[in-house]
């Protein structure tokens, strides 16, 4: 079982999930070994990954070939569904049990394709599925917040080479997105209006962080970005949840992503980057708090973050929480923009 442990210093919450590597040998690199062995998201090999939780099959039995987009427990969760959360003080420390879920979303059968050479229908199947798992997830009242990501690329993070992403959902609201859930009810106390809709306006009247607008969706280089060719991807009118998309609003925002990430793709050619979906928590009533995230509805818009792996954290970044960044969000969105996709 893994352990949520609190950091009294730097105020965060950190996972020990000891299933994976635990000797000094489980972190050398050993790229061949990796290479060799056979993939388990390929069709043929559904035996060997976890029973699946959700697949877009158009016929056939559960585990078997002939899918589309597939889902599985990841093999070495960080945090695991069995079980009741419960937090103990420890010392001076807190500590929670690790309950939670982590799956894997194989986002196609095809090895050696990545996300943004899928078509936008089959990107759009990856879109749906992400939905299905949200609502599925949002029934159980232990989880208090959901997050799908992607690793693209061994910079980026990612241990197997065939495309897929990740879907962790946790016990309590990482700091991040608290962070994030706050600015935006604290903005929208004192103008009435939501934080996310007066950036992607301004944005859209600046013009000059654009990178593409669609009917209901811009991506624009953020204009604080942290690291370069940083995108957001925003629906232009307001709306909180994503799991709430209809299936014409998930088409058009494949679209958006396939177009997005086919700009990354070509201009920084094949970079490793991750992408981060940010919507609303599940909206559960928590005892004691009648007020627990009750404006959501109004003061938050989910969006999804992409950051190009393109430098390294160094000393000073840890040290200060500060980033450097050479690239401007102007020129990069400049850039992007001009590409021929
Ligand atoms: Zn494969
Ligand atoms: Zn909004
Ligand atoms: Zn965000």
């Amino acid at each position: 079982m893994s352990e949520l442990r609190w950091d009294p210093l730097k105020l965060n919450w950190v996972i020990i999930a000891t299933e994976r590597g635990r000797r000094p040998r489980d972190f050398y690199v050993d790229e061949e070994k990796k290479s060799m062995t056979a993939c388990p998201f390929c069709y043929g090999n559904e035996d060997k990954t976890p029973p699946e939780i959700f697949a877009i099959r158009p016929d056939g039995q559960p585990n078997t070939a002939n899918w589309r987009v597939r889902v599985i427990p990841n093999k070495y969760p960080a945090l695991r569904v069995e079980g009741e959360p419960s937090s103990r003080g420890y010392g001076m420390y807190d500590v929670m049990n690790g309950i939670g879920a982590h799956e894997v979303i194989i986002e196609t059968p095809d090895h050696d394709r990545s996300m943004a050479d899928l078509t936008e229908h089959e990107i759009c199947d990856v879109l749906k599925t992400y939905r299905a798992r949200y609502l599925d997830l949002h029934k159980d009242f232990r989880l208090r917040y959901m997050v799908i990501f992607k690793n693209h690329g061994l910079r980026a993070g990612a241990t197997l080479h065939h495309s897929h992403s990740q879907l962790i959902a946790v016990p309590l609201l990482p700091p991040v997105a608290t962070t994030e859930l706050r600015v935006a009810r604290n903005y929208f106390d004192t103008k009435e209006r939501c934080i996310f809709c007066d950036i992607v306006n301004f944005e859209l009247n600046e013009g000059i962080r654009v990178v593409r607008e669609f009917s209901n969706y811009v991506t624009l280089a953020p204009y604080a970005s942290s690291s370069p060719f940083e995108l957001r991807l925003f629906p232009k009118h307001h709306s909180h949840d994503f799991a709430l998309l209809n299936d014409a609003q998930l088409s058009e925002l494949a679209t958006a992503m396939k177009d997005m990430l086919l700009r990354v793709k070509t201009v920084l050619r094949d970079a490793s980057y991750n992408y981060i979906l940010h919507t609303a928590p599940p909206p559960h009533r928590r005892p004691g708090k009648p007020g627990y995230w009750s404006s959501l509805e109004y003061d938050y818009h989910w969006h999804i973050e992409l950051v190009p792996r393109l430098t390294q954290m160094a000393g000073f970044e840890w040290g200060t929480g500060f980033h450097i960044n050479p690239t401007s969000p102007e020129d990069a969105a400049s850039f992007l923009r001009d590409a021929e996709v």
